[in-house]
């Protein structure tokens, strides 16, 4: 495929001739301000005809202008001005419309003007690269339509929510009012009418008065439950000490009265609810004597100790125990493992305390064995606290 290339040798043209990269050799033509406007082509090798669709016959001789009647002529001649400008030779990447084909182009210089153009077929390449863009871009596109499609969601799931906490807590709040008429009423009957009718009347308005009680429980516990996310207070630094001693003195009837006897270790400072962490407290106490061994008078010890980044807190008991099949299932709403028979109870006190520890990004769980007593433990994560 030589023609005129006379200065390069046989041995030269060999080592193009077999070069799996195509190489055109140019004979520049400047303008007279030493700027290659043109060139003449002198040599193609076998892989240059094959992608380039050039017919060495007939082209070998005319100018690249000529040959080649596009854009990539253009960019040519500037990256080897810039090369013969600067010695530096930019590899450049081109798209070759008649042959369809992207090359990566380099060159060097060559003596008497003479300009050897490399050319590394990259078409394969190109298309994978633009194969996997246009994957990528599918994949961007599914990802964004999911994200909005998943925001929706939590939107629908967030007023659905709040919609659910609205609806508990004005059903409870206004089931009160009725109830409390009630329970009023009969027990106005009981006052008035008991022994006036037979034995089974009395019976029955002690059913009516003690189902009316319960309700009246279960209506103030589950307004209770729904009031840990329709009023909440915002966290500040709580002294748990202080909140615990104020509780225990409270508490002082019930715990005569049911013979409690009750011990603690000195208690942290956390950044928590206030109101929510005595409200625990209470809950975990109650159940504490209420789950209670029947002969045994109930021990009660509360502590704490900072690990990692959080607190550990306990309440430990030497009550009844539980199960550890039921280990989960006690801090869902409604679960109960007693009958009422044997204990009074909503099942929502321990959920009450769930939620209260959910909200200050805590964990609860439970320890315990049937007959030796529970241990409740719960965290609160150790941060920095708005200023009270
Ligand atoms: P309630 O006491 O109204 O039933 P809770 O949600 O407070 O509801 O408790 C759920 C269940 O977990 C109780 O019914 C009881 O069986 C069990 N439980 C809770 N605390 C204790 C405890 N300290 N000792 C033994 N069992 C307990």
């Amino acid at each position: 495929m030589k023609k005129s290339y006379k200065s390069i040798t046989e041995n030269q043209f060999k080592l193009f001739d077999n070069m799996l990269e195509g190489v055109s050799v140019y004979k520049l033509i400047f303008n007279d301000k030493g700027k290659a406007i043109d060139g003449i082509l002198e040599y193609v090798n076998r892989v240059t005809v094959e992608t380039m669709n050039i017919n060495p016959e007939e082209d070998i001789g005319k100018k690249a202008s000529e040959i080649v009647k596009s854009d990539v002529n253009k960019a040519y001649l500037n990256v080897i001005n810039e090369f013969i400008g600067t010695g530096e030779y930019k590899r450049l990447e081109i798209y070759y419309p008649p042959t369809n084909k992207h090359f990566l182009i380099s060159g060097f210089n060559m003596p008497n003007n003479y300009f050897a153009i490399l050319r590394v077929d990259i078409t394969e390449q190109k298309e994978a690269e633009e194969k996997l863009k246009e994957s990528h871009a599918n994949l961007e596109l599914k990802v964004q339509e999911r994200t909005v499609e998943l925001d929706m969601l939590i939107e629908e799931l967030k007023s659905s929510n709040e919609e659910l906490q609205k609806f508990a807590y004005i059903a409870s709040h206004d089931l009160q009012e009725p109830l409390r008429t009630i329970s009023n009423f009969t027990q106005l009957i009981e006052r008035r009418y008991k022994g006036k009718f037979d034995s089974d009347a009395d019976e029955f308005i002690e059913y009516i008065i003690d189902a009316t009680k319960r309700m009246q429980q279960l209506i103030r516990d589950l307004l209770m439950y729904s009031k840990v996310t329709s009023q909440q207070e915002d966290f500040k630094l709580v002294d748990t000490e202080k909140i615990v001693k104020q509780l225990i003195s409270d508490l002082q009837v019930t715990f005569k009265e049911n013979n409690v006897k009750i011990t603690r270790n000195s208690l942290p400072n956390v950044c928590a609810d206030e109101r929510q962490l005595i409200q625990l407290f209470q809950n975990l106490i109650s159940n504490a004597i209420k789950y209670r061994k029947p002969k045994e008078p109930p021990k009660i010890h509360i502590s704490a100790k900072k690990e990692d980044n959080e607190c550990v807190f306990s309440v430990s008991d030497n009550g009844i125990g539980i199960e550890s099949e039921y280990f989960d299932r006690i801090f869902r709403i409604f679960q109960r493992l007693n009958t009422k028979e044997e204990c009074e109870g909503s099942g929502i006190g321990l959920s009450i305390v769930k939620k209260i520890i959910d909200r200050h990004s805590g964990r609860i769980w439970v320890e315990s064995e049937p007959g030796n007593g529970s241990t409740f433990y719960f965290t609160i994560p150790l941060k920095t606290c708005p200023k009270n």
